[in-house]
């Protein structure tokens, strides 16, 4: 069986495809109040484009696929997309990210098409605090959509929270409550610096540690070990239906195992979320270049892979990385 093996003995098996940096929601950690400027239609990679991508790296060894963006089902035809990379051979797990909204329009045309499973951004479960954070938008909706994916049978429904102090850590205990009666992974991802530099604070931040400790004062609780677990670490309350779990890409950096490589919308192979490398796919792939060429180079962005990122609250330099205003927003990269 092919494998690709970086030079720090990590296999890279798992490549996140942005197919947007468009969104319905404008989530205040995650995007200026504006909105950013959308790149224009022939900035982003045609579905063709990212098919093949995903067909040459998945000859080389890459086993999971997933779709993410901006909002990736504002995207039309992503239901095409899915069905198309689920014909690939060889692809193990095909999931995809999202805000949830348009879940319910969705989730059954997706099973169909195959996708295995979604992540759903949730950051608060309260009405008001959530339209606060997202800048307008309705959790009724998002609610409709997660019942409309179980329905569906995207299963297991993993649920990802960014708590950020002063604005909904109040409300940690609530997901983790969610677990009890409901079979869902709730996931708690560090807040991490990222594009909006007046919204990142050292002060907002909480680490893995905190949150842990707050949703341990419910009750204890017990390790889950999964085989593939990723880089999250997961618990459950003694009887629970589902399981809790911590992301801790600034406390506790899991880059010794990370195992993957981002696919922008632009068509950037991207070999590291902290890191502005990227290797740019588009003139291979407009230039009439052969598969060898777009595998050459996506070996080289994992020739390239850097053994970690310096991203901690101890470094220094963070306000002024914050700062640069050429780093890119997790919108474009695709979270
Ligand atoms: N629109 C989709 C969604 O909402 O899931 C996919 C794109 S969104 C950029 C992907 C993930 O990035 C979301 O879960 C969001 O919470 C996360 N994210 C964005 N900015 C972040 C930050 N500064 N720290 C931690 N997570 C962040």
């Amino acid at each position: 069986m092919m494998r690709l093996m970086d030079h720090f003995q990590r296999t890279i098996d798992y490549l996140r495809v942005s197919i947007t940096d468009r969104c319905n929601l404008r989530c205040i950690y995650c995007m200026p109040s504006e909105g950013i400027i959308p790149k224009e239609h022939k900035e982003i990679l045609r579905y063709e484009e990212i098919i093949r991508v995903i067909k040459v790296a998945t000859a080389l060894g890459l086993r999971k696929i997933r779709i993410t963006g901006g909002e990736p089902l504002v995207r039309r035809d992503v239901v095409y997309l899915i069905a198309s990379i689920k014909k690939i051979e060889r692809i193990e797990d095909l999931s995809l990210t999202t805000n949830g909204t348009l879940l319910s329009n969705y989730a059954k045309e997706l099973a169909e098409a195959g996708l295995d499973r979604v992540n759903i951004s949730l950051d608060s479960l309260r009405q008001d605090k959530y339209r606060e954070i997202t800048r307008g938008g309705d959790i009724s909706i998002v609610i409709k959509g997660i019942e409309a994916a179980e329905t569906a049978g995207l299963k297991p429904i993993k649920i990802n929270m960014v708590p950020i102090r002063g604005f909904n850590d109040d409300e940690i205990k609530e997901f983790a409550k969610l677990t009890v009666k409901l079979p869902y992974q709730v996931r708690y991802i560090e807040f991490m610096p990222f594009g909006m530099h007046d919204t990142w604070a050292p002060e907002k931040y909480m680490s893995t540690d905190e949150i842990k400790s707050i949703v341990e004062g419910m009750g204890p609780l017990i390790p889950v070990e999964y085989k593939k677990s990723g880089p999250a670490r997961y618990f459950r309350f003694d009887g629970a239906q589902g399981v809790i779990g911590f992301i801790s890409p600034i406390s506790h950096h899991f880059c010794q195992d990370c195992n993957r490589l981002r696919l922008t919308a632009d068509g950037k192979l991207r070999p590291c979320l902290f890191s502005e490398t990227e290797i740019d796919l588009k003139p291979a792939l407009r230039g009439g270049a052969p598969d060898e060429e777009i595998e050459r180079l996506i070996r080289l962005s994992i020739e390239i892979k850097p053994k970690g990122h310096h991203v901690s609250l101890q470094n220094k330099d963070l306000r002024t990385l914050l700062k640069d205003g050429s780093r890119r927003h997790m919108s474009e990269i695709g979270g």
